[in-house]
């Protein structure tokens, strides 16, 4: 005969059970789900790719400053050594210079805005992978705390485990089965303790034969109204 005290101290190392369930699986969610280093990562890597982009931009376009100033250099020397004396080709050589210089302009232009891009870009970089040191370095502190619980936590879980199957091997069978059955369909609690008449699950007071019935110890009785196993101490 499994009396109803039993279910409840087997209930009461279920309990145990869950609560460090619950504690083992919000580190290992904590664990599976980091602190947001994926995402820095991934932030950092595109800020990378569009400074090389910049740089690589830059440089284009600084060799064609370069052609240009040396294009302009040449049909300045070109004008003022005395070489030309044709006006028409005169005149057609400082529209051509013109060109030149003002297609110089454009392109410093362009090469100086590249060059703050650049330049605001390399400062994100940087920050961006100072924000990922100090986030590695905070989450391999927290990871290791978060290791550590898991490790206890589990000794914890086996240690409880194997006290608890060692008390349900000792119980009918059917009683623990029926108890199994309350504790899933009634949030984790099968078993109710009667204080002061009431049963201790769902408050209700219980009438006066059903009190007795509950004392008696060799009769498994359950609440009228929640239907869980009552206990008295
Ligand atoms: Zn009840």
């Amino acid at each position: 005969m499994t009396t109803a005290k039993q279910l409840f101290s087997l209930q009461e190392l279920d309990l145990v059970l869950d609560r460090i369930r619950k504690v083992t699986q919000k580190a290992e969610g904590e664990l599976n789900v980091g602190i947001g280093m994926e995402r820095l990562e991934e932030e950092l890597q595109g800020e990378k790719t569009r400074l090389a982009e910049f740089q690589s931009q830059h440089k284009t376009q600084q060799q064609d400053s370069e052609a240009q100033r040396e294009r302009s250099t040449r049909l300045d020397e070109q004008l003022y050594d005395g070489s030309v004396t044709n006006p028409r080709d005169l005149e057609s050589m400082e529209q051509e210079a013109t060109n030149v210089r003002n297609a110089l302009e454009k392109v410093d232009a362009q090469l100086a805005k590249l060059g703050l891009r650049a330049e605001e870009s390399q400062g994100r970089c940087d920050d961006l992978e100072k924000q990922l040191a100090e986030t590695s370095s905070t989450w391999k502190k927290r990871r290791t705390e978060l290791e550590e619980e898991l490790k206890s936590s589990n000794a914890e879980i086996s240690l409880v485990a194997s006290q608890r199957d060692e008390m349900a091997a000792i119980l009918d069978p059917a009683s623990v089965q029926q108890y199994e059955n309350l504790r899933r369909t009634k949030g984790g609690l099968g078993v109710a303790m009667v204080e002061r008449g009431l049963c201790q699950a769902c408050r209700m007071s219980l009438p006066t034969q059903q009190r007795q019935k509950v004392r008696s110890a060799h009769l498994t009785v359950l609440c009228s109204s929640c239907g869980r196993i009552l206990c008295t101490t």
